[in-house]
């Protein structure tokens, strides 16, 4: 009989991923942390048996959360990534050439070597680009403390509870802000609707007080089960409507060679089904 991963986030909803080979498993102070090999994810990686990444899918979100507000800003050369801790966030952003300085602030230096060792095609050299300054600190306190003047900031976090709570508070997104350098964008994981609305809301509520321009957009993750994910996205710029052909010129000089994204799909993404936007109030 096969051995089944099972991920009980939710109260009456479940998914399940087959483990074809058991490649670490330890249970730490907090949780149980375990690598396994699956047939159609590759190497997952899981927190309590809940999915945080896999090699199979994790470049619709890395994707989604770079390429979009940096080719929509146009000229992002500093960008802060808070978490991404698997470096998989900083894989996709340093991708762009245009970006000369990513600031990574992670809180728990674990992540990072663990990821490094078991999953090292996550990051595929991303730790080892001189462009990159890891910090290793409490996103939050980090965000109070900057000089700030980033074109880009992204959020990868974990759910809001543990460590990752303080990242969706008002008071963090109101020192986000701070730290954007003028027309910069804020781009925040915000779960996935359809089961986790409150979070959304929340986020959406906290950004429409600070942003002039307030939303999210979406991209279906298979393993982030439940329908489409929510991304938060605040700038007091007009990088949202930059037109189709001036993103295909972006896209075309930045040479990316994506698994997921595209400029249609770009624009595409901030289309919002009717449950999602009713979210945002
Ligand atoms: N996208 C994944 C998901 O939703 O399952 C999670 C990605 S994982 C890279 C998120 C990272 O955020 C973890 O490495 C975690 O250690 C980090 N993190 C959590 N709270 C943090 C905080 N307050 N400051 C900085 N990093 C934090």
């Amino acid at each position: 009989m096969s051995d089944w991963s099972t991920e009980k986030l939710h109260a009456d909803y479940a998914q399940s991923l087959r483990i074809d080979r058991l490649l670490y498993d330890s249970e730490t102070a907090h949780q149980r942390l375990r690598v396994f090999q699956n047939p159609t994810f590759g190497r997952v990686l899981t927190l309590d048996d809940v999915v945080q990444t896999t090699e199979g899918d994790n470049a619709i979100y890395h994707e989604m959360l770079t390429h979009v507000p940096i080719l929509a800003h146009g000229a992002a050369s500093r960008v802060c990534i808070v978490g991404g801790g698997d470096g998989g966030m900083a894989r996709e952003v340093l991708k762009h050439a245009s970006v000369t300085h990513v600031t990574m602030v992670e809180i728990d230096a674990g992540v990072v070597e663990f990821s490094r060792q078991y999953l090292p095609a996550l990051s595929n050299g991303a730790f080892d680009d001189p462009r990159l300054n890891l910090v290793i600190a409490d996103g939050a306190a980090f965000m109070r403390d900057t000089d700030g003047g980033f074109d880009v900031i992204i959020v990868d976090s974990t759910d809001p509870i543990g460590p990752g709570e303080v990242l969706f508070t008002d008071s963090f997104y109101g020192q986000a802000k701070r730290a954007l350098a003028q027309n910069g964008i804020l781009v925040t994981q915000n779960g996935v609707p359809f089961l986790q609305p409150d979070e959304l809301r929340n986020t959406m509520r906290a950004f429409s007080a600070l942003f002039a321009d307030a939303t999210c957009y979406t991209a279906t993750i298979p393993t982030y089960a439940g329908g489409p994910m929510a991304f938060g996205w605040g700038t007091d710029g007009a990088a949202r409507s930059t037109p189709l052909d001036v993103l295909e010129g972006r896209f075309a000089d930045a040479a990316l060679d994506p698994f997921y994204y595209t400029p249609a799909v770009h624009r595409a993404a901030f289309a919002l089904p009717g449950y999602i936007a009713r979210l945002l109030g």
